[in-house]
């Protein structure tokens, strides 16, 4: 099922009404989410992506603007009406009940023409908890789960109703480091065996990163970019965008063009011909240096942590907004770590040039 968000927008009256100051929590959204693709909706902690996820499920209402299911107009349609699974932070389980109960919980609650039989629910409830493989805990109670185990649980009984639409709201945050890794692929393959639209809201990039079709970047419920993920982090249209994706992060430094040159300092470190003169953010990828012993960008050389099949070179430029510069190498190169300087050539593709005063990429 297709989603469409039109002209989306939610504002918040202000809680206090002589201080003034209402939110917007989501501002104009306009995007298309295709049918059968798991979409990570990513940004910051209060950049409205829970916002557009209960607008999207029916729990909140818009300010205004519309949302379509494939063709039909869902935006005043009640919650249970839109055919849609939710998975929320907390896994809000009934803690009295079994698992198999916790499943089939919705299923009871089916009225008129969707109404099942007894076995039809049984079999339903098993044929989901075999999808994400609890089937063998199904007498269990909540409390006798780890936090993974309650997470299935919660999808499964989101998966039950056979939704169109499945939407998960930070569904990892509460597992350990391990288990969100193991939980977001297991989720990634539900999702691909079941092939339902799932909205997948996080603000750890690298999450949405592994396992979305395509990302949506929100900034203070202003949409930023919308695409592949690789395509996202390899053209950035603006610095937000281009510090909110990869580990570890893009390098930024303070610079200016002169002459069609990108220039730090005294140093020119790549061409933009036929760019205005001004001053500018570089974006540089940790991946995108090069050591050269008569590379143009010098740096102080800090330290170099071994990774294995790279290293990590540390060391930093008085022109670097971070307080070091990272750059990630092939461990095969060979590193005077009694030097005090280190000189880089920059790969023109993993260097981003953007307006001081508006963040925005510069093309050329
Ligand atoms: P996110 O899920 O990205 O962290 P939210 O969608 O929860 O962000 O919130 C977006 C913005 O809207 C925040 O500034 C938040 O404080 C505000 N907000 C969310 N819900 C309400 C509400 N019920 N009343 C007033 N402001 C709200
Ligand atoms: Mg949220």
């Amino acid at each position: 099922m297709k989603v469409v968000l039109q002209n989306l927008t939610k504002i918040f009256p202000s809680r206090d009404k002589k201080a003034g100051g209402e939110v917007v929590a989501v501002n104009d959204f306009t995007f298309e989410i295709p049918d059968g693709k798991l979409i990570g909706l990513l940004g910051p902690s209060g950049c409205g992506k829970s916002t557009t996820l209960y607008m999207i499920s029916g729990l909140q209402k818009p300010t205004s603007g519309k949302i379509f299911f494939g063709e039909d107009d869902v935006t005043t349609l009640a919650t249970e009406s839109r055919g849609i699974g939710l998975v929320f932070q907390n896994y809000a389980l009934y803690p009295h009940m079994t698992v198999k109960q916790n499943i089939l919980f919705p299923l009871e609650n089916l009225k008129g023409k969707d109404k099942l039989t007894k076995t039809e629910m049984q079999e339903r409830a098993l044929e989901v908890a075999k999808l994400v493989q609890i089937d063998e805990l199904m007498d269990r109670k909540p409390s006798e789960l780890s936090g993974g185990q309650q997470q299935r649980v919660a999808i499964a009984r989101a998966l039950v109703k056979m939704p169109r639409v499945l939407l998960l709201d930070e569904p990892l945050s509460n597992l350990d480091a391990r288990l969100r890794l193991q939980t977001r692929e297991e989720i990634r393959r539900i999702q691909k065996e079941t092939g339902i639209t799932t909205i997948f809201v996080t603000h750890d990039q690298e999450e949405a990163m592994s396992i979305s079709d395509m990302i949506v970047v929100m900034k203070l419920g202003v949409l930023q970019q919308i695409g592949k993920p690789q395509d996202v982090y390899d053209d950035p249209v603006n610095l937000f965008v281009a510090k909110f994706l990869g580990t570890p992060p893009i390098n930024v430094l303070e610079g200016r063009i002169a002459n069609g040159k990108i220039c730090v300092g005294d140093a020119a470190i790549g061409e933009a011909a036929g760019v205005e003169d001004q001053d500018i953010y570089i974006g540089i990828r940790p991946e995108g240096f090069e050591l050269d012993a008569n590379g143009a960008l010098e740096c102080k050389l800090s330290n170099v942590e071994v990774m294995g099949r790279d290293v990590s070179i540390v060391s930093t430029h008085e022109a670097s907004l971070n307080p070091v510069i990272r750059s990630i190498i092939d461990a095969d190169n060979k590193i005077d770590l009694s030097a005090e300087t280190v000189r880089f050539n920059i790969k023109p593709h993993k260097l981003f040039v953007f307006n001081k005063e508006t963040e925005k990429r510069i093309y050329w």
